[in-house]
């Protein structure tokens, strides 16, 4: 198993080093290299995503990723900001899945915003697309000043385009997700007034031929959205497009409390994947030793569950995390009154202890 590391910016170094005492004690074969990515990269190498980085991360069976992105590097030209490391990852190991699992822990239930009730015993799965969209149509409205401005341009714009394979290839991943779930997928669209919609709407409903054991409904984004808040436990498995699907996963990441407890994995066709908690690099709080290392932490267990075949490892990891949160140990995103607050490293260490007590 060869996993490449890439920390990046932020809050990233803190929290990958969490995760990889996890993975030490874990008795696993590995071997691991890290880089630079994203700011850091930047700023040692002039590129967000090295050639380097690159290559180690097209070698690896899986990368686990922390965060880039910082908002020193904001007025750099868009080519050369730290996000830019994560879309080229995603693009050059044609990762096309993005399963974003918004679980709402028991001990957790009274973090969220909604009431209780609504959020006990949450689990849903969104399964977003990731190399089409308007993200990565073409052409793209240019800036045309090297220093980022747009220089009295008249207009700016972006493309928004999928093809028939793409949303094929990610509604079969959504059907199969749902067949070792509760069997129910909604696409999520704006049909009503984009043809790109109305076209993912359609080779949606005609792969669906192929899944008559799960039950397929369409949703618009909009009402999707008030969905989520107003009654969350009515999804299973959410299925839409990259932009969408980047706004809904983080608010049905704010549904359980912390968007610093959920995993996310990126998988391509090989089921190599890049592995990356849900959050940002937070650069607000970096360096504090108070980021929540758990979504990385979980995010490790995808990783060994999906890419590496370990799932009794995965399984023991989720099951650490479990543990500690009933002891009681908080980070400060997900403390309440009653439980005890401890920083990114006391919480690694609680994981680290369970696991090994497992
Ligand atoms: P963010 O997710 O970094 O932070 C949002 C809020 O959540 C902040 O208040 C932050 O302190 C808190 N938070 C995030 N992770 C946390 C954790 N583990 N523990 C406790 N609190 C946590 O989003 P943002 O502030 O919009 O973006 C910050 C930077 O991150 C930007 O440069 C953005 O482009 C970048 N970003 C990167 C990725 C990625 O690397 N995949 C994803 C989203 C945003």
């Amino acid at each position: 198993m060869n996993i490449a590391i890439l920390p990046g910016d932020g809050i990233g170094p803190e929290i990958v080093a969490e995760a990889v005492r996890v993975l030490e004690v874990l008795d696993l074969p590995y071997d691991s290299e890290s880089a630079l990515v994203g700011g850091a990269a930047y700023a040692a190498h002039g590129h967000p995503l090295p050639e380097a980085t690159l290559k180690l991360a097209q070698s690896a069976d899986a990368v686990l990723f922390g965060a880039v992105g910082d908002w020193k590097y904001d007025t750099l030209e868009r080519s050369l900001r730290p996000e830019q490391a994560i879309l080229g990852l995603r693009r050059h190991l044609q990762l096309f899945a993005n399963f974003r699992p918004a679980i709402c822990h028991p001990q957790l239930t009274h973090a969220s915003s909604l009431k209780p009730e609504l959020v006990a015993g949450l689990d849903i799965l969104i399964v977003r697309e990731l190399t089409g969209d308007i993200y990565f149509g073409q052409p793209r409205g240019r800036r045309v000043s090297p220093d980022g401005a747009f220089a009295g341009q008249p207009e700016a714009f972006d493309t928004m385009r999928y093809s028939r394979p793409e949303i094929e290839r990610i509604a079969h991943v959504a059907f199969q997700a749902a067949r070792k779930r509760n069997k129910r997928v909604t696409s999520v669209d704006k049909a009503n007034v984009l043809e790109t919609f109305q076209f993912w709407r359609d080779v949606v409903t005609e792969v669906h031929a192929q899944y008559p054991d799960v039950a397929l409904d369409h949703l618009y984004v909009d009402n999707a959205a008030m969905q989520l808040v107003k009654a969350p436990k009515a999804f299973d498995v959410i299925v839409t497009g990259n932009m969408f699907g980047d706004i809904l996963s983080d608010e049905a990441a704010m549904l359980t409390g912390s968007i610093g407890m959920l995993p996310s994995a990126s998988l391509n066709a090989e089921n190599r994947g890049l592995y990356e908690p849900s959050h940002g690099s937070a650069p607000d709080i970096a360096g504090k030793n108070i980021a929540n290392p758990l979504a990385t932490i979980l995010s490790l267990a995808m990783m060994l569950r999906f890419s590496l075949n370990q799932p009794e490892a995965a399984l023991r990891i989720e099951a650490a995390v479990t543990k500690v949160l009933e002891s009681g140990l908080r980070t400060a995103d997900i403390w309440s009154e009653g439980t005890q607050r401890v920083g990114t490293r006391e919480m690694g260490s609680a994981v680290v202890a369970a696991v090994e007590a497992a």
